[in-house]
C-alpha cells in the first residue's frame, strides 16, 4: 500500500511530468476497477487538460475541466509512467496517454478503485471524506493531538491506522512510529501520560518528515516502493538494542515491535522479557 512519503513522492513526479498536457487517448484493461459517476467512460478526458493533482487522504485526485479521476491504490495499486514502445504490464489496470508519455495504473490484486466523476462531486466516493488531520501540516500540534488522543478507547496502533482522525498512517509507518515512540502497540490510548502523548505526536512527525524526505532523496520511480529505511517493519532484529524483533496481531494486522524498547503495560500481553526466547 502506498503510504503517506509514497503518494507524496508520485504525486510531484506527475505533476513536474503531466499537468498543463492534454490526454490523448486511453485504454481500459480492467473494467472492475472503474466507476464512472458521470455517463461515459474514460474517453470523456480525451481532449481535456489536466489541471492539477491533488493528494486527499489516500487518493490521488487529477483534476480536468469539469472532470476528475479519484484514485485509491489501495494494497497493490501503483503509477507508472511510461514512454512508447515499453511492454503493456499483465498488472495494467487503465492508462491515459498525454502524446508521448502515458500514466498507467498498475495492479496486481486488482483491489485498487478509480472513480471518474464530476468535478468536486466525491460525495459518491467510499472514504474519500475520512477527514483526519494531516500530520504533516502546521496545524498537527502536541495540543491538537493530545485532545484528539484524550477521547480514544481503542489500541494506540488501531488509532494510528484511523484514517478518521490522522491523515494518514499506514501499517509499515505505525510500527516505526511507535517504535520511536517506545511504546507497545497495544497500549490503550487511554493509558497514555501526557508525556506519552507528546511523544507520539512528535515521533509521528519525525518519522514522516524523514521518510518524506528519503523517499524523495532515492528518486527511485514511481512505481518503486521505498522501504528498506524501515527500522522494525519485517526486520528481525531491533536497531538499538539488539533484542528480536517481535510480531502480534492487532485487529487483524501484523505489528512488528521491540520487547524490550517498547514492553507491554497491561495484563494479558505475553512479557517477551520472561520467556527468555
Ligand atoms: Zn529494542
Amino acid at each position: 500500500m502506498p503510504e503517506l512519503p509514497d503518494l507524496l513522492y508520485v504525486r510531484a513526479r506527475l505533476a513536474e511530468r503531466l499537468i498543463g498536457r492534454a490526454v490523448t487517448g486511453e485504454r481500459l484493461k480492467e473494467p472492475v476497477v472503474l466507476r464512472c459517476t458521470v455517463r461515459g467512460n474514460l474517453s470523456l478526458l480525451r481532449g481535456k487538460t489536466l489541471q492539477d493533482i491533488q493528494r486527499h487522504s489516500h487518493f490521488l485526485v487529477f483534476r480536468f475541466e469539469h472532470l476528475e479521476l479519484a484514485v485509491n491504490p489501495m494494497l497493490a495499486g501503483r503509477f507508472r509512467l511510461s514512454e512508447p514502445g515499453d511492454k503493456i504490464e499483465a498488472s495494467l489496470a487503465f492508462a491515459l496517454a498525454f502524446d508521448d508519455v502515458e500514466l498507467r495504473y498498475l495492479d496486481d490484486k486488482k483491489m485498487g478503485k478509480a472513480y471518474l466523476l464530476a468535478a468536486g462531486d466525491t460525495s459518491a466516493i467510499p472514504g474519500f471524506a475520512a477527514g483526519g488531520m494531516d500530520v504533516l501540516s502546521p496545524q498537527f500540534s502536541r495540543e491538537r493531538f493530545v485532545s484528539l488522543l484524550k477521547h480514544r478507547k481503542d489500541q494506540v496502533r488501531v488509532f494510528l491506522l484511523d484514517k478518521r482522525a490522522l491523515d494518514s498512517i499506514g501499517n509499515a509507518y505505525a510500527d516505526e512510529i511507535l517504535f520511536e515512540a517506545s511504546l507497545h502497540p497495544k497500549t490503550w490510548c487511554r493509558s497514555l501520560s501526557h508525556e506519552d502523548a507528546v511523544r507520539l505526536h512528535d515521533a509521528i512527525v519525525k518519522v514522516m518528515t524523514e521518510a518524506v524526505a528519503e523517499v524523495e532523496r532515492r528518486a527511485e520511480p514511481i512505481d518503486v516502493k521505498v522501504r528498506d529505511f524501515l527500522k522494525v517493519r519485517l526486520r528481525d532484529v531491533c536497531p538499538r538494542c539488539g533484542t528480536k524483533l517481535r510480531k502480534a496481531g492487532v485487529r487483524g494486522m501484523d505489528a512488528y515491535f521491540c520487547p524490550r524498547c517498547q514492553p507491554e503495560t497491561r495484563a494479558g500481553l505475553v512479557d517477551w522479557r520472561k520467556t527468555g526466547v
